[in-house]
């Protein structure tokens, strides 16, 4: 590198960053790539699963290589009640086509950035961002805690703070009601107690979705994820719902870990790893401007999640693949204006990226609307139902469907809630 000088600087090793500088490098470019942790993943919070489509477009085959923990072959939502619970399990055979994986994403974080390495991408780990450089209004650079190094264009992928696009003012500070606390313990467990547990071959894993419970009520989802011979378990909730409650973060974690559907698995497990971390909630309505002169943002930076779908690392890699394609195009032609680099908003929104944000524009308000019915009246209805369906207790069934009825029509949200089952009944009683 001459005289600090490359042509294009990445800040942030996450699946964003690396992503960009790979794409990058891979196109001959001079890039630098800036991490503030030790190493990549040192201070990355995560669920959860890597996804395979857009991770093997810039890791062909990497689970060949990659340090991957399972293969998700199923997914699995809990509906809980206070105590019992209705469990919906999707279990596909993968044959040989994984869709996602499970990773511990200190270990992935490093392998990824050991990939970019080996691709000729400069890499500095253990260097804070401390601020851009601007010179008549165009970043040029950026300003370490040792030293300053200079490019034609910066790539900011410091994550959801990006305290970088805030300097700068393409982003504001973040809305409580934009961004989700996520909370999560590694419970290590002996591998073949886990695969018992479930119900899973060796290598295979399964990702779970919590609704209910002791989240009931609250904009709030848990998680549980398999891994090699540890579980993830946790659950994310909206910033201003949490600070509403009077309870704890780790209470409510705590809780989750109890109820007896959920304690099943975790059982005599050990707790080796507790953290916390924000997650970009507010979907298309809160994505910034995503460039400026000499500059762009890419993933978690830019708010690219989509939470409906739990989608982060992939959307973070694809924006990183993006913004590297419009930086070569501008490196090419020398152009770093911000008119340049609007082609980078252009691709985002002909990708999944900002087509699926914005058909879920409105989701999260209507989820917000109906949490009760969702959180609460389904796991309630569905427990319920199936109660009555399997219990043999010499009770008439009519005056069981009748008891069940009338007790959603007290619940009133028959008309958003009701589940074809129910109107199976009702044409049932009408007879
Ligand atoms: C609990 C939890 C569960 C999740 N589950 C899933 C899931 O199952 N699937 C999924 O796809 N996504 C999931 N996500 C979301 C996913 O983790 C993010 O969308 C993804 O990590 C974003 O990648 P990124 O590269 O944009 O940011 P990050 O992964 O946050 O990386 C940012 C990087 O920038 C570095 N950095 C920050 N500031 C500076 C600075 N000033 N100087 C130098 N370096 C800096 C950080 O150290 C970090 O390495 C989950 C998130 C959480 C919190």
């Amino acid at each position: 590198m001459k005289n600090n000088k490359v042509e294009i600087i990445v800040v942030g090793a996450g699946p964003a960053g690396v992503s960009a500088a790979i794409t990058l490098a891979r196109a001959g470019k001079k890039v630098l790539l800036v991490e503030r942790g030790d190493c990549a993943g040192d201070k990355n919070v995560f669920g959860g699963t890597i996804y395979a489509k857009q991770t093997a477009e810039i890791f062909p085959k990497f689970w060949e290589t990659a340090p991957i923990e399972r293969a998700i072959t199923e997914q699995k939502i809990f509906l809980l009640t206070d105590y019992n619970s209705t469990q919906i399990s999707y279990k596909y055979a993968s044959k040989g086509a994984y869709k996602a994986f499970t990773v511990n994403r200190s270990k992935w974080d490093k392998w990824c950035s050991q990939q970019a390495e080996k691709e000729g991408v400069y890499y500095a780990p253990k260097t804070l961002v401390n601020e851009l450089i601007l010179k008549d209004r165009n970043v040029i650079g950026i300003k370490t805690e040792f030293e300053e190094f200079y490019s034609d264009i910066v790539i900011i992928a410091d994550g959801v703070n990006s305290l970088l696009a805030k300097q700068i003012g393409l982003r504001k500070e973040i809305k409580d009601s934009d961004v989700s606390l996520s909370v999560k313990e590694v419970i290590k467990i002996n591998k073949e107690k886990l695969e018992d547990r479930f119900n899973l071959d060796e290598e295979d894993g399964c990702a779970c979705r919590i609704l209910g419970g002791p989240l009931r009520d609250k904009f709030a989802l848990g998680f549980m994820y398999t891994n090699k011979d540890t579980i993830s378990i946790g659950y994310s909730i909206s910033l201003d719902e949490i600070k509403k409650l009077k309870v704890k973060p780790y209470e409510l974690l705590d809780e989750l870990k109890a109820h007896p559907t959920v304690s099943a698995y975790i059982k005599n497990g050990e707790t080796i790893e507790y953290s916390s971390h924000l997650i970009p909630e507010g979907g298309y309505n809160a994505v910034p401007k995503l460039y400026d002169n000499g500059v762009m943002i890419i993933g978690d930076a830019a708010m690219l999640v989509n939470n409906i779908h739990f989608e982060g690392t992939n959307l973070a890699m694809l924006s990183g693949k993006l913004a590297a394609e419009t930086a070569i195009e501008a490196i090419n032609n020398k152009d770093y204006s911000k008119s340049s680099l609007s082609k980078y908003h252009t691709k985002l929104k002909e990708s999944i990226i900002l087509k699926d944000l914005k058909t879920h524009r409105n989701t999260i308000e209507v989820i917000k609307k109906n949490i009760h019915t969702l959180s609460s009246l389904y796991p309630e209805l569905a427990c319920e139902f199936l109660e009555i369906l399997t219990s043999a207790d010499g009770v008439e069934k009519k005056v069981k469907y009748r008891k069940f009825l009338k007790e959603i029509i007290k619940k009133g949200t028959i008309s958003s809630s009701i589940p074809l089952a129910i109107l199976a009944m009702e044409k049932c009683l009408k007879k």
